[in-house]
């Protein structure tokens, strides 16, 4: 078969140029190739395998391009990267790659365009087209990845016990690529991925979030999760979340299974939000449910505390994986401490002030909350189902109303500690807190609006309470 109109960009031509006049072969393999073939929006990156010098074939080829772009060249793995208007182009040597049993890093050889081919990590993935004068845009297909393309097969390309064995984070990329595509996984190669889950403790935090990342932005990232859980992979990943995945029961009472739970919800969110770390928080939203587990007579099942704890273990996993210590951090994490908020709130007669108080404690990020809340709406009681949705819709009108009138989710003081304490000739001190905050409480009360005049009134009254009075000027 022949795909030339794959490669109607220039730069395929220009690549196939430079290949011949440094006399080695050329082939572009990988995503590109079945990206093209399944019809599918490529990422704006193109893989080329050199028989040769990949380096040299970059320079070649930046030679041959009227902007000469910079070639950036990784000398230890052999490879070299150029950007060709908004494309990045890597250029790597065709290699054979033998493996030592506890790091990720093989020892390389140059090989043959197979031998490259034999060390990718799926069938739909070493598909490569020629770039060679004499058969340009001939498909070269050694595994039959075509077939599994056509058949939506992730299969790896040798056993799949050496290819997973040899580089353990295949295993998350199978699952993320049968995620992605909506394929499945051949079942020697699943069944391969539990034999070797173990493996995976090489691989750092980072690469292995790198496919988290890539599995929560599918529109079904369940998908993915469950093929993690069942492979023995999540238990070594997130144990925080298989923790969920038990039902008890005492005397007749039972509670719900919180992991399938909270994958309907981070399916749930997914129309809602394209924010990665939103849907992280749906991810680990009742983590501290399985530590937090009670049981009594009285009330039945409950979970105290879970959400405070569920907040600290956001943490833990954050550190252990290696993931960013920084707001993204903490924005998950409020967002599991609050993530019961809106939910009591919406239960009840839903009054202003505690909207006003929702708004004021979830500040910029209270729109992501109330997105949070919702997808966790996983009742299968209709009527419930309902209720809990127009709750949800008069706490979200009521959070414009009561910030257009008293604006608390950037909340400023109407007053501040400074005037406070000239008013009544005060040294730093106790009261001006106790002051500041009888204030804020007034307004988030809806005693008084948030305004300059009003909160002075409340504060003289209040300064009186307390026997101050106000110095004379
Ligand atoms: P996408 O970029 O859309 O995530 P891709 O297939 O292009 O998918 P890359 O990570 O860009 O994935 O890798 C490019 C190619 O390199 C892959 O198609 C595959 O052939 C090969 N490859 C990447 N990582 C590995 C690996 N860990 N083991 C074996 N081959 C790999
Ligand atoms: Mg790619």
């Amino acid at each position: 078969m022949n795909y030339k109109q794959a490669l109607h960009n220039p730069i395929f031509e220009i690549i196939s140029k430079a290949a011949q006049e440094i006399g080695v072969e050329s082939y572009v393999i990988g995503g590109f190739v079945r990206d093209f073939i399944l019809e599918r929006d490529s990422k704006k990156d193109i893989d080329i395998v050199a028989v040769g010098s990949g380096i040299e074939l970059a320079l070649k080829v930046s030679e041959l391009l009227p902007k000469k772009p910079k070639v950036q060249v990784f000398k230890t793995y052999g490879t070299a990267m150029l950007r060709y208007k908004d494309i990045d182009i890597e250029f790597v040597g065709a290699r054979k790659e033998s493996y030592h049993f506890d790091s990720r890093n093989p020892v390389v050889e140059n090989g043959t365009l197979e031998d490259d081919q034999n060390r990718r990590d799926f069938t739909i993935n070493a598909l490569a087209f020629s770039l060679n004068k004499e058969n340009f845009g001939t498909l070269v297909d050694p595994f039959n990845g075509f077939e599994d393309l056509k058949n939506k097969i992730i299969k790896t390309p040798l056993d799949p016990d050496i290819t997973f064995s040899d580089d353990p984070l295949r295993m998350m990329r199978g699952i993320r690529f049968a995620t992605q595509l909506n394929f499945d996984i051949e079942e020697k190669s699943l069944a391969s991925i539990t034999k070797n889950a173990e493996r995976i403790k090489i691989i750092s935090g980072e690469r292995i979030v790198e496919e988290l990342n890539k599995i929560l932005s599918t529109d079904k990232p369940s998908v993915g999760f469950l093929l993690l859980y069942k492979t023995g992979l999540l238990d070594i990943i997130l144990p925080e979340l298989t923790a969920l995945n038990q039902v008890e029961e005492i005397e007749g009472h039972t509670h719900k299974n919180n992991f399938y739970h909270t994958l309907e919800v981070v399916d749930n969110i997914c129309p809602n939000t394209d924010d990665v770390w939103l849907r992280w928080a749906a991810l680990l939203h009742d983590i501290g449910k399985a530590p937090t587990k009670r049981f009594n007579k009285k009330q039945g099942w409950t979970f105290h505390g879970h959400e405070f704890l569920g907040g600290k273990m956001v943490k833990k996993i954050f550190e252990r994986l290696h993931m960013p210590l920084n707001q993204k951090m903490k924005f998950v994490q409020k967002m599991v401490i609050m993530s019961s908020r809106p939910i009591v709130l919406a239960q009840d007669t839903v009054t202003d002030s505690a909207v006003r108080r929702l708004v004021f404690d979830a500040g910029e990020d209270v729109d992501n909350l109330m997105t949070l809340c919702e997808a966790d709406i996983t009742t299968k009681n209709p009527s419930k189902f309902k209720k809990y949705h127009s709750n949800f819709d008069i706490v979200r009108k009521k959070i414009i109303e009561v910030e257009e009138r008293d604006h608390v989710r950037q909340f400023q003081p109407p007053i501040s500690g400074e005037e406070i304490m000239k008013l009544f000739g005060l040294q730093p001190g106790r009261e001006i807190g106790v002051l500041k905050e009888a204030v804020k409480e007034a307004i988030l009360e809806g005693e008084i609006p948030n305004e300059y005049e009003a909160a002075y009134d409340f504060l003289m009254k209040r300064a009186k309470k307390l026997g101050l009075a106000p110095v004379s000027k």
